[in-house]
């Protein structure tokens, strides 16, 4: 194992979706985990900064939200609705203080991938005034080929090093690099390498890939369960200079069905 210090390691509320805001807060500070990235359903019925300095107070650090983006969409009406999305998904993370926001940028059946790709940048670009003033950083995160129909037109480490530069490396855009979408990439030492010395690389998300899998969102595997050389890949993004935090974020109908006390620990027991 590559990473092994807990304060260095962060959770994605929904890795925990059974528990509470309040729950995950309390189990991973008792745990020692040194970070949390809310998920924006975390922040229902809640003030957002109230939720950042609970966290805080019990000792994490607030990472990330998770998500913005959706921004292909056929109709100028709808895109414009994306954006003023993305904006108060900018002011929720600022409210929460964390540095970034994680895009899941959208695709759109109806048209070409290229299509999508131009509205995503329009669309990044657009916020960026915004995202400047509020102190954030629009990660891009590159969605398997799988999702390239309906969630995100933005498939590789490559495309969103490309978007990157095409916005001339602005302070406010970065990427979110995950295993789960970019274990298969060819040329993924060196597209992490690439977007580190852009200063693009701004999260780093851990978990595993089954197969067979039983659903393409809610079936990801816990590390070591699958197919993907974490440790591996954890590597290359240290030795790029990379020194945020791992992020773990499983969707498992499978996990969320167990003990979560039980399965923290075996999150835990992976960074041993
Ligand atoms: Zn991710």
């Amino acid at each position: 194992m590559t990473q092994k210090k807990l304060s260095n390691i962060a959770i994605h509320t929904i890795t925990n979706r059974p528990w509470t805001t309040e729950q995950c807060i309390d189990e991973y500070s008792k745990a020692g985990i040194g970070g949390i990235t809310f998920w924006r359903y975390s922040f229902e019925d809640r003030d957002p900064k109230k939720v950042g300095d609970q966290a805080r107070e019990s000792g994490l650090n607030v990472v990330s939200v998770a998500r913005g983006g959706f921004f292909a969409a056929e109709s100028k009406e709808d895109r414009k609705k994306a954006i003023d999305d993305n904006k108060r998904a900018i002011d929720e993370t600022h409210s929460v203080g964390a540095p970034s926001l994680v895009l899941v940028c959208g695709s759109n059946k109806h048209q070409s991938l290229n299509t999508s790709r131009n509205q995503i940048q329009d669309g990044i670009a657009e916020c960026l005034d915004h995202a400047k003033d509020a102190g954030v950083i629009l990660a891009i995160e590159p969605l398997h080929p799988m999702y390239a129909a309906e969630r995100s037109a933005v498939n590789s480490m490559a495309q969103a090093n490309a978007i990157c530069e095409n916005l001339e490396n602005h302070p406010n855009v970065g990427i979110a690099l995950d295993v789960y979408h970019t274990w298969w990439d060819d040329k993924l030492k060196e597209e992490i390498t690439r977007s580190f010395n852009n200063g693009n690389l701004s999260s780093y998300h851990i978990c595993d890939w089954l197969s067979p899998m039983e659903d393409m969102l809610n079936d990801r595997g816990l590390m070591g369960e699958g197919s993907i050389d974490v440790d591996q890949i954890s590597e290359w993004v240290i030795e790029s200079g990379f020194t945020g935090f791992h992020e773990v974020e499983i969707f498992s109908e499978r996990w969320w069905k167990t003990d979560q006390h039980d399965y923290l620990k075996k999150i835990i027991s992976y960074f041993d």
